[in-house]
């Protein structure tokens, strides 16, 4: 068995049938489901083609493939899951088919550690089965929210419920017409020391007091329809029940919805720029320049070896971090996961910028290429900016 296949052989037969389910029906919807999120008219509504894939994909026993809780997901390990996240991240889409797309799952992974009974009823068991979209609320436009202790909209005791008011931005999936259910990080112990301060309260999308400001735009992409939603709360009320967990624990929870989501992210990287590459290999061998094809000339066969050089060596340090992950949890795997998490997003701009590169021109209007290195741009802010995970490595090596 390869380094880089899954650890035990029951998910190296998962990963194979994923990866024909990618070639038999994800691919060849590609077009399709980009002519749907091109239409200006159809954009922000689900697209018919991925909810028919959707269909296909659970009953192929292909369905909440990141989960290891083996009551609600497929139970795999981090490590056994790692290649097949490498694969859902070839298409930006994809992992959406298998339920296994972000924000949702670190939801679903809060809700299945920390939710009562009665909140995994109402909310788990719909995203599961993949019924309704959620989004996790809690950088906010007006402190620095890479210092999660900064954040302070307001969550207020008020009899038997809550009472919220503040502002958040960049909120992804807020925009999908299914998105039912926020996570919001709030203040409810504002005297409390600051890693005590902040909790986190579920909030149906449809409470009075939740309006959508606007959506954003990461380089001209809105990433319709999950988008990345600007999102005022009003005197927004819920009942205290809402509370996940216990008052005060927001930001101890942050902490551990975030470790598994960064992993996730970074496998998912390593399939976009191996994508990238597979694409500038095709335009290597079939592009003439001077006389001869691209890949004979010197600086191309740099570019497309180094890629290979660095996406392998990204992708081993993903696995490893994931084997950690799995060995110890989060803390033990602390110092492999920021590396990752440093590595990956700049590997995939290096690789996808040396792409779009030898694409010429076409490389900037490309279908794929542009929409890829937007999105490992934004990794490098996404779940915490490159400078928090950097200095967080030094300060434990220097320990
Ligand atoms: C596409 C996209 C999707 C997102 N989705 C979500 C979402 O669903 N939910 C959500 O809550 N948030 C989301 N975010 C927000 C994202 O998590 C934050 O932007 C990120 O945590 C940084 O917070 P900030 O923007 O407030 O930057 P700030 O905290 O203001 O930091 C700005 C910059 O300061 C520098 N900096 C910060 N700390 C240090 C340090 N210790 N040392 C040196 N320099 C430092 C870094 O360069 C950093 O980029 C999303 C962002 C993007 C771009």
């Amino acid at each position: 068995m390869s380094p880089t296949s899954p650890a035990s052989a029951s998910a190296d037969i998962l990963l194979r049938k994923l990866s024909e389910f990618m070639q038999e029906h994800v691919y060849p919807a590609e077009a399709e489901v980009a002519a749907w999120q091109n239409d200006p008219q159809t954009r922000w509504l689900p697209c018919p083609r991925i909810e028919a894939l959707k269909a296909q994909a659970r009953d192929a026993g292909l369905w909440n493939l990141f989960l290891p809780d083996a009551e609600h997901g497929a139970g795999l390990s981090n490590r056994d899951y790692a290649p097949m996240a490498e694969q859902m991240g070839r298409v930006l889409w994809a992992s959406e088919v298998f339920n296994c797309n972000a924000p949702d799952t670190g939801n679903m992974e809060v809700l299945a550690h920390f939710g009562n009974t009665d909140q995994k009823t109402k909310w788990l068991s719909p995203l599961l089965r993949g019924e309704i979209r959620s989004a996790f609320a809690m950088t906010e436009p007006e402190v620095a929210s890479s210092d999660a202790t900064n954040i302070a909209l307001s969550i207020r005791t008020d009899g038997n419920d809550y009472v919220l008011n503040g502002r958040k931005w960049w909120i992804t999936g807020a925009g999908d017409p299914r998105c039912a259910i926020l996570i919001v990080m709030g203040v409810t112990n504002p005297e409390a020391d600051k890693h005590a301060r902040h909790s986190m309260v579920l909030v149906p999308m449809n409470t009075p007091g939740v309006r959508i400001a606007r959506a954003l735009e990461a380089f001209g992409f809105d990433d319709a329809p999950s988008g990345h939603m600007e999102l005022v709360f009003e005197n927004v009320r819920v009942p205290k029940s809402n509370l996940i967990g216990a008052e005060g624990s927001g930001f101890a929870l942050a902490q551990a919805r975030l470790g598994p989501g960064r992993i996730h992210h970074c496998m998912r990287l390593i399939g976009l720029a191996q994508r990238a590459q597979e694409l500038m290999i095709e335009r290597a061998k079939s592009r003439i320049a001077f006389g001869k094809p691209l890949g004979a000339q010197g600086m191309a066969q740099e570019m497309i070896a180094l890629s290979h050089c660095e996406i392998a060596q990204a992708r081993l340090l993903t696995l490893n971090a994931a084997a950690m992950l799995d060995a110890g949890g989060n803390k033990a795997a602390k110092n492999e996961i920021g590396m990752i998490k440093i590595v990956a997003p700049r590997m995939a701009l290096q690789v996808i910028d040396r792409a779009i590169q030898l694409f010429g021109a076409e490389g900037l209007q490309h279908p794929f290429l542009p929409h890829a290195w937007v999105g490992a741009r934004c990794l490098r802010l996404v779940d915490g900016p490159d400078e928090v995970h950097i200095t967080s490595l030094a300060r434990g090596l220097l320990k």
